[in-house]
């Protein structure tokens, strides 16, 4: 009888932990190990625009999508296509609040900057695409400053956190359409005394997820105004159409424009 009770009671708790496994998160060492996961070659995309690339599909001028389109700034780097594993780890991030996760991306980002070789990194800083406070409140993480803070320790360069985003719905849960006219519009210099001089300066915008560009194109833009010399993107991930088909933008954490909705 005793026993019963304690298997029922072990049942019950085991039913509680398969609930709580959404939120269960592994060593990110191991998380990387299990999902053999290996950030792109840089042949794997687009250096222009950042789209997945197959051989001998970018020249000089950029992919079949880069000439129908203008240049992203002066390039981009990132990790992966926005699909499978590194799009549940950053789902993970933003909503699970995984530090662990965005450090480690972080500084793969740095070290993939650094092999692309696109900066001057004696004359770079790292700027982190802004999120509004009041998302990060309720957030409780600021990924993308996480991410290009692990980034800049990785490069041994400075962040100069000089753009401000206003509050609005998370991109995430707006259509193509309301991201393209949210995008710029949301965005402009943080106000600073003395203001910011980026004259003669490499700067590398960091972000989790480049989706329709806007908002990197928007942050270049400002960035140019300031007179940096070079403006690169360095994205954990690129939303392109092979990471797009099938339901790869439907995310597996249950979200809602209020951010995690919960447990079921
Ligand atoms: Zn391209």
């Amino acid at each position: 009888m005793a026993v019963g009770v304690v298997q029922h009671i072990a049942g019950y708790l085991d039913g509680i932990g398969e609930r709580w496994i959404g939120w269960y998160v592994p060593p990110v060492q191991r998380a990387f190990a299990d999902a053999e996961w290996q950030r792109d070659s840089r042949d794997a995309y687009c250096g222009s625009c950042g789209l997945s690339a197959g051989p001998g599909e970018v020249r000089e001028s950029g992919c079949a999508a880069c000439r129908v389109e203008p240049h992203l700034g002066d390039g981009i780097v990132r990790l992966g296509p926005y699909a499978s594993h590194l799009r549940d780890w950053i789902l993970r991030v933003k909503y699970g609040r995984w530090a662990e996760m965005a450090e480690a991306l972080g500084q793969q980002l740095g070290e993939a900057v650094a092999e692309a070789d696109v900066v001057d990194l004696n004359r770079a800083v790292v700027v982190p695409m802004p999120m509004p406070w009041q998302r990060r409140m309720y957030r409780g993480i600021d990924h993308a400053g996480v991410i290009a803070a692990s980034a800049a320790r990785a490069l041994d360069i400075e962040v100069a956190a000089c753009l401000a985003r206003r509050n609005g719905p998370p991109m995430m849960t707006l259509s193509a359409t309301e991201r393209l006219a949210m995008g710029k519009r949301g965005l402009s210099v943080r106000r600073r005394w003395g203001g910011w001089n980026l004259d003669d300066v490499d700067a590398i915008v960091v972000d989790d997820v480049r989706t329709t560009c806007a908002s990197l194109r928007g942050a270049i833009g400002l960035l140019r105004k300031l007179k940096a010399r070079r403006v690169v993107a360095a994205v954990v991930a690129v939303a392109d159409e092979s990471a797009r088909r099938g339901s790869d933008m439907t995310p597996k954490v249950p979200i809602s424009r209020e951010g995690f909705s919960g447990w079921t």
